[in-house]
């Protein structure tokens, strides 16, 4: 009996010890989360059935955005298979599949970071099957989907603007940098930033809902090697929101591991450019203590572009190679296709 008690307690202390251990740990883990996102697509490349594309809502909403729209069927069969969407429930004798009814009834609309096909071939493919919606981003990316893939000689019209006959089931919606308009059909707002992608521009989101935040990067390279400051101008503008624990996380690409020369990135960050980077933001947010100031914040890491060579996944690789320089203590989180996180 005594020694039942004497184990007892040593569970105690152990669980207490567990529990204080887990509170000094990270500043955010603790708070309920603010945001849902489903990757429907999480790879930089190579497999067209799993590039680009991030759904995010508010944490009980069922209305949905998508950040990019590189593969979305493929991603919501991955996310139906592993039961990701918890807020959905299918009626049931709804005539359409769960990919079906996210696509007319609960993707409310697409920001697209640029027009590049990796982060826009889903939304062409499941165009004819999709229900109307906003298509938002900057001028020239909404220009380049209008003039490039909607115009009847690569793909049927099916925007309100652009060459021949309009079916009108997106609308555009051009965004200015720094400017914060609602996102229709939900509570979300959207405030996009411009970046530099090689000799292209591409672009970042900050979305908020009900106070709290999460930053999307599209394809970016680093300041430093673009000779750019539109990295710096994003982390200026998200600084104080870090500050005050309003920013619950951070989607940043890493397109290739650290063997990379500097001069064959084509506008792509590797592990060693995304510490640089976030270095930058810590020290905005606490200049005194930059090496404190981004911990437990939670990094997804995008568009890692996988690799024929029979080598190390380059998804592995490039995690190591993070958390090998990671004195920031930021938290790495590689996404995979379909499953559920939560911020
Ligand atoms: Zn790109
Ligand atoms: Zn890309």
């Amino acid at each position: 009996m005594k020694r039942q008690n004497m184990l007892s307690q040593m569970c105690w202390v152990v669980f207490v010890l567990f529990l204080m251990a887990g509170w000094g740990q990270t500043t955010y883990s603790e708070e309920s989360a603010k945001f849902v996102s489903i990757p429907l697509g999480v790879t930089g490349g190579l497999r067209e059935d799993n590039i680009s594309s991030y759904l995010l809502a508010p944490k009980g909403s069922t209305d949905f955005i998508a950040l990019d729209a590189g593969t979305l069927f493929a991603g919501l069969r991955q996310a139906r298979i592993l039961e990701s969407f918890e807020e959905i429930e299918l009626p049931p004798d709804s005539e359409l599949m769960l990919e079906g009814v996210m696509m007319q009834q609960y993707i409310k609309a697409y920001l697209i970071s640029h027009a590049h096909i990796d982060h826009v071939a889903g939304l062409v493919l499941n165009s004819p099957d999709d229900g109307k919606k906003d298509i938002l981003g900057i001028a020239s990316t909404i220009d380049n989907i209008r003039d490039h893939l909607f115009n009847w000689k690569v793909w049927p019209n099916f925007g309100d603007e652009g060459e021949g006959f309009q079916l009108k089931k997106y609308h555009y919606v051009r965004l200015t940098p720094g400017e914060t308009v609602p996102i229709n059909g939900t509570s979300m707002k959207v405030t996009p930033f411009l970046l530099s992608h090689s000799n292209y521009t591409s672009s970042a989101f900050l979305i908020e809902a009900d106070g709290a935040y999460m930053l999307y990067f599209g394809d970016t390279g680093p300041d430093e090697v673009e000779k750019s400051d539109y990295m710096q101008q994003v982390w200026t503008y998200v600084a104080p929101l870090v500050r005050h624990q309003q920013l619950k996380g951070i989607f940043l690409e890493v397109s290739y591991p650290d063997e990379r020369a500097d001069n064959q990135l084509f506008g792509h960050l590797t592990p060693k450019w995304m510490l640089k980077e976030l270095s930058v933001l810590a020290n905005l947010v606490d200049s005194q203590h930059p090496e404190t100031a981004l911990r437990g914040l939670k990094v997804v890491v995008t568009h890692i572009k996988p690799s024929f060579v029979r080598d190390l996944p380059v998804d592995e690789k490039v995690l190591k190679q993070l958390y090998e320089l990671n004195t920031l203590n930021v938290h790495f989180i590689i996404p995979e296709q379909g499953e559920r996180l939560e911020f």
